[in-house]
């Protein structure tokens, strides 16, 4: 028997209480993931992830989401989900009942959600549509000198996109995708990461959150590893592979992470490059690591009565 633990990202102790209730009950590492995820996914105050998440550049919300399993190394995967609140669900569905595929996209992805039964809602709330209106209109009307932002097109999203999202205002509180990993008491791992993708992106852009070896991976030989922020860089640098890959050699949880993320700090990029990693190996040790100083993570064994807060490792730090 494992001693059962899960571990998030910031802003994920609004759900590590339900999915440690799954673990101390015997449930399994996908239970776990799914219950804390959905949590996360209905939380109206979080506009990263689920309903509230802040849409793309013309003002509608598309869902990424990823889960997968370490003993298997089953991969499930939506993205560019439209009107279904939980894509972790869909992600799920997609591992277990369509073992052919690991990732639907858009409309097929769309359908299979309808075809499982799963409910659509509007994903879009009043301050998620006001901030898009004020961020995209603000941002656009400064660029070109006139009112008419994305909502007339993409045209003016293509021209302006580098300055639009360097121009964004910077985060004050934590912010980002949502990963989860579980290890449950028979020793199986799972990862699971849902976002709503980054603020204002291009229709149909797909992050890290539902690439495998990107935004997570999970081999039950070595732990499991997510990112969150910027996924373009976790694309390019593979890095959840990357810190799996590190674990194995013997690195420590935090220790790989630093270097993963070392390693796509590298990469050109004009954008904001803020990126932060996650994991947890099968004998329960974790870490972080974070560009972005001040970055922590949330973590519950089965002896926690609420979600602990670690500081991740910043990518300056000796290691
Ligand atoms: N990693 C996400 C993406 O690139 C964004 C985020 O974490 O905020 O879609």
């Amino acid at each position: 028997m494992a001693d059962a633990v899960i571990i998030g990202s910031e802003r994920s102790e609004i759900g590590l209480p339900a999915g440690m209730d799954v673990l101390r009950r015997g449930g399994s590492a996908p239970d776990a993931v799914e219950a804390a995820m959905h949590r996360c996914e209905d939380n109206p105050n979080d506009h990263y992830v689920g309903t509230a998440g802040l849409p793309n550049a013309q003002g509608v919300v598309e869902l990424d989401a990823s889960m997968m399993l370490g003993s298997t190394r089953r991969f499930g995967a939506v993205a560019a989900l439209r009107d279904y609140p939980h894509p972790i669900s869909v992600a799920r569905a997609v591992l277990e009942q369509l073992p052919q595929h690991c990732l639907l996209v858009g409309e097929g992805a769309a359908l299979f959600a309808r075809e499982c039964g799963f409910e659509k809602a509007e994903l879009i709330t009043e301050k998620s549509r006001t901030m898009w209106r004020e961020q995209v209109a603000w941002s656009t009307a400064s660029v070109e000198g006139e009112n008419t932002p994305a909502l007339s097109g993409d045209h003016h999203y293509r021209a302006n996109a580098v300055e639009l999202i360097r121009r964004l205002a910077p985060h004050a509180e934590p912010w980002g995708t949502i990963n989860i990993i579980a290890l449950d008491s028979s020793g199986e791992m799972c990862v699971g990461v849902s976002t709503s993708g980054f603020p204002y992106k291009y229709p149909g852009r797909v992050g890290d959150s539902a690439v495998p070896g990107a935004g997570n991976w999970c081999d039950l030989r070595a732990g499991g590893a997510a990112c969150t922020g910027r996924g373009e860089l976790a694309m390019r640098g593979g890095t959840a592979r990357t810190v799996v890959d590190l674990l194995a050699t013997g690195r420590d949880p935090g220790g790989a992470c630093q270097i993963a993320l070392r390693d796509a700090a590298t990469l050109p990029d004009a954008f904001r490059s803020e990126l932060r990693a996650l994991a947890l190996t099968p004998d329960g040790r974790h870490g972080g690591a974070a560009g972005q100083p001040g970055s922590t993570y949330v973590v519950m064994t089965t002896s926690s009565t609420e979600p602990e807060t670690h500081p991740r490792r910043s990518l300056t730090a000796p290691g």
